[in-house]
């Protein structure tokens, strides 16, 4: 029944549709843009482009506007029903917003012996600032201990019983990734929040959720979020912070001193409105039943490895569950090889290391990520060739 709707929505994307012979399977480096998204930017550009904040004509004062109501986009997206709308916070990327929240928001939080919990085996972009901000702490004097939270290579997953443990009284601040970018599972916020109580600040990565399934701030029950527009399908460049209300802004307010990506804000109000018309849970149950397709093809090939997934468990169990992620090794043929093989094949995936940080994995794998656009067609495509190498 979501087939019909999968080929309307096809059709939005112009890259995609000019490329009959290539299928796109990086979409979580970025995300491709559908027409309306085009269409926004070229509209403002030719209509009204001007700066933010300053305004004494019309299009100034248009584009002031637009900023501002890209912030109650960005709530009304994330499920937020607050009405303060300084709480988003404009960034040109996920690793920006979560420095972002290290430099600006974190320091008002944190106290003398107060804990923070990191994830060892997260993106980079999610390890790095706390590590920081820890140091420029220690600068003030002001002394936090970094516990690291370990994950379950067997199921990618966070370890939650070690998280149970981890957590205590002083646990202020946890930063968690929604979906994994190399192992593509759920991380299970819920059991988060229960490991660390209801006081402690769950900040999400939610690089690779937004634009993909339903991500409800009221639901999750966090307190920061924190994403790429250009992975949702706005323009590189793009991001933003959302931040609960009754946590305050606190993010250097900007006053309007510097020059917003106001194209790129465009770009991201009219991707999240595609996104809504779309709707984040049938994007979502498309690209869960293509994963499941692939897992389960990638299961009957003896010569490959796929990373954080039994082979013995069902492909649709929930441990099992890949958010349109799925990442793999062949046993003998090198991953950058494989990533060239298969783009020979018309195929274009990510094949490196994909940015883990601390702990994660050392040697190369090839990730397909998957996004409304992409179709079973391709998926079998993609087995078939995998297939000829063993
Ligand atoms: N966190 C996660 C989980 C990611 O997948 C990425 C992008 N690969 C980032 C952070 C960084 O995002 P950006 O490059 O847009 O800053």
């Amino acid at each position: 029944e979501l087939g019909e709707w999968q080929r309307t929505l096809r059709a939005h994307f112009p890259i995609i549709t000019a490329h009959p012979e290539l299928a796109y399977l990086d979409s979580a480096a970025t995300a491709q843009k559908p027409q309306s998204v085009l269409d926004a930017v070229h509209t403002y550009l030719t209509t009204t482009n001007a700066n933010a904040g300053r305004g004494t004509y019309p299009w100034a004062n248009r584009t002031t506007d637009l900023v501002e109501q890209a912030r109650d986009r960005v709530k009304r997206f994330l499920d937020d029903p607050a009405p303060d709308r300084s709480t988003v916070h404009f960034t040109s990327g996920t690793t920006e917003g979560l420095r972002a929240v290290a430099r600006d928001w974190l320091p008002g939080l944190l106290a003398d012996g107060d804990e923070i919990v990191v994830p060892v085996a997260d993106h980079e972009a999610n390890i790095a600032p706390w590590l920081e901000a820890r140091r420029h702490l220690a600068a003030r004097g002001v002394h936090i201990r970094v516990r690291p939270m370990p994950y379950q290579r067997s199921s990618g997953d966070y370890d939650h019983t070690a998280l149970a443990e981890l957590a205590g009284p002083r646990t202020r601040f946890v930063a968690v990734s929604h979906v994994h970018h190399v192992y593509g599972g759920n991380m299970n916020v819920h059991r988060i929040r229960r490991a660390v109580g209801p006081d402690a600040v769950i900040c999400l990565d939610a690089a690779q959720s937004v634009g993909h399934l339903p991500v409800s701030v009221a639901d999750l029950d966090v307190d920061l979020v924190v994403f790429s527009g250009h992975k949702a399908m706005a323009l590189p460049g793009t991001g933003a912070v959302w931040a609960r209300q009754s946590r305050g802004p606190r993010f250097a307010p900007g006053g309007w001193s510097g020059t917003p990506n106001t194209v790129g804000i465009a770009s991201l109000t009219a991707a999240l409105d595609w996104l809504d018309t779309a709707g984040t849970d049938r994007i979502e149950r498309w690209t869960l039943a293509l994963t499941a397709r692939l897992t389960e093809g990638l299961r009957h090939l003896d010569a490959y490895e796929i990373l954080g997934c039994q082979k013995s468990l069902a492909a649709d169990s929930s441990v099992q569950r890949r958010q349109g992620i799925v990442t793999f090794r062949h046993n003998a043929v090198d991953s950058g090889d494989l990533g060239f093989i298969l783009f020979s094949h018309g195929f274009m995936v990510r094949s490196d290391q994909h940015c883990q940080g601390g702990a994660g994995e050392r040697t190369g794998s090839v990730r397909v990520s998957l996004h409304v656009h992409n179709t079973p067609e391709e998926i079998d495509r993609l087995l078939d060739v995998l297939a000829t190498l063993g």
